[in-house]
């Protein structure tokens, strides 16, 4: 049965343009192909979402004209006949150097090494086919369902985790399947939170993403709806008034994005979540920790900071997931333990995410965080801070000592923090103690911190 709701970018495959759009310089803003038949008025054309779509870079031969560097890669076809590749022109122009050393290049153009996998990997190793009470609905948390709205993405992350469904068939669910979905809801009111996902839910065309929203928000128990989607970083023109105007019907309505590094920060990602955060609705970022691509603090540190500045709140930092066709991609656990050791101090809390590993079998997200505590006592527990200072806190009731009262043999350890013998024990050095030093040194400063004229 041909599903009735189905993806724009489905739909108008055959008005695809036959020139892809020649690659830009990388110090050029993005710009279309020059001489693509289909252009008549360049801004307009590059800034339309649907010619975007239509244009997506998906064969061999088009990935050539563009990258002309591939086109003796013919082991590529093999690569993007099991897994299938998009590329918007809009984020193949924000490749800087077209090898694997770009970011953008990695996350884009396919890999033979995609093909290479260990023992350890599985098509689906969060085993979300049989938390599927309904097609295309994963129930796993209690209160929380995720509903595969479509299987289109704009563009065909190399490190997708749904490599098994995304754009295998480009399609959106069918009215059958939706109604379906919506009865499930009904029989389940401890289900207030849906997230609608796909693929990308953004690639369908407003009309049918409406009849999708309006589904779900016609069931009482559903409180919040979120959107998972990629385009505001791969097909930000898509963020058009028209959806917005749309979007903002279904409030309480949230949107988690999928910003990995900071070269995707462009004035037309940040302009899309504008729009977005203006509409009122709440947007989150997940990253997926990729070798290669974000694996050094400093470049996560630059995405969080950028990240907050256009309104976005870092929610999650993944593990990659161990999905077949992806191990090229992968880190250690300790890799993302010591970058979130790096980050926290540097970031306020806002910009943080938590580090999580999405579990094997289905056991959902554990946040993953380098140890602060250090030890417990019945009376105190031992943590230490970002730079190295060792505090005690003690439990409610217990007597505290001041330091100077208590006798001391020596310089304390952790035992006396964790006994009560003394409070903290400082890191000689820090920054923050240097600038203490200094105001300390100030005259005019009274005990409540603040500084008066005389
Ligand atoms: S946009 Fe999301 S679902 Fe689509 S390929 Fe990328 S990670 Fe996968």
């Amino acid at each position: 049965m041909q599903p009735q709701v189905t993806s724009l970018a489905a739909s108008r495959e055959e008005e695809q343009s036959s020139e892809p759009p020649s690659r830009p310089r990388a110090e050029e803003p993005p710009s279309p192909a020059p001489d693509c038949p289909a252009v008549s008025s360049r801004d307009s054309l590059w800034n339309d979402w649907r010619w975007q779509i239509r244009n997506r870079i998906r064969t061999l031969e088009q990935l050539s004209a563009y990258l002309p560097g591939l086109s003796e890669r013919a082991d590529l076809k093999a690569v993007i006949s099991k897994y299938p590749m998009a590329i918007t022109p809009y984020y193949a122009s924000l490749i800087r150097v077209p090898d694997l050393s770009d970011p953008i290049f990695r996350m884009s153009i396919p890999n033979p090494q995609e093909l290479s996998d260990p023992p350890c990997l599985s098509e689906d190793p969060l085993e979300e086919h049989v938390d599927m009470p309904v097609p295309g609905l994963i129930h796993r948390y209690k209160d929380r369902a995720l509903l595969i709205a479509t299987t289109t993405c704009s563009m065909y992350c190399r490190h997708c985790t749904r490599k098994r469904i995304a754009g295998t068939r480009e399609t959106a669910i069918s009215s059958r399947r939706l109604r379906q979905v919506v009865e499930y809801l009904q029989a389940h009111p401890e289900i207030c939170d849906v997230i609608i996902s796909g693929g990308d839910p953004l690639t369908m065309a407003d009309a049918a993403l409406e009849s999708v929203l309006s589904a779900v928000r016609s069931v009482p128990s559903v409180q919040v709806i979120r959107i998972g989607t990629r385009v505001p970083v791969v097909l930000p023109m898509r963020i058009t008034d028209a959806l917005v105007q749309m979007l903002r019907k279904y409030h309480p309505l949230w949107i988690n994005t999928h910003f990995n590094h900071p070269n995707e920060l462009t004035a037309e990602s940040s302009a899309a979540c504008g729009k977005l955060a203006d509409a009122g609705i709440p947007l989150g970022n997940q990253s997926v920790l990729l070798r290669g691509v974000n694996d050094r603090p400093q470049v996560l540190e630059e995405l969080y900071r950028g990240l907050v500045r256009i309104r976005v709140r870092p929610y999650y930092l993944y593990q990659c997931d161990l999905v077949r066709g992806v191990e090229h991609f992968r880190t250690s656990v300790r890799a993302g333990i010591e970058i979130m050791e790096y980050l926290r101090g540097r970031l306020s809390g806002i910009a943080i995410p938590t580090f999580v590993v999405d579990a094997p079998h289905g056991g959902g997200k554990i946040p993953v965080l380098p140890n602060y505590v250090v030890s417990m006592s019945p009376t105190h527990t031992v943590l230490r801070n970002y730079e190295g200072l060792l505090i005690h806190y003690p439990e409610p009731g217990v007597e505290t000592i001041p330091d100077e009262q208590t006798e001391l043999h020596g310089t304390p350890g952790v035992w006396e923090l964790a006994a009560g013998k003394a409070s903290v024990i400082q890191p000689a050095r820090t920054l923050r103690g240097q600038r203490r030093e200094k105001i300390r040194n100030r005259s005019g400063l009274d005990a409540t911190g603040f500084l008066f004229d005389s």
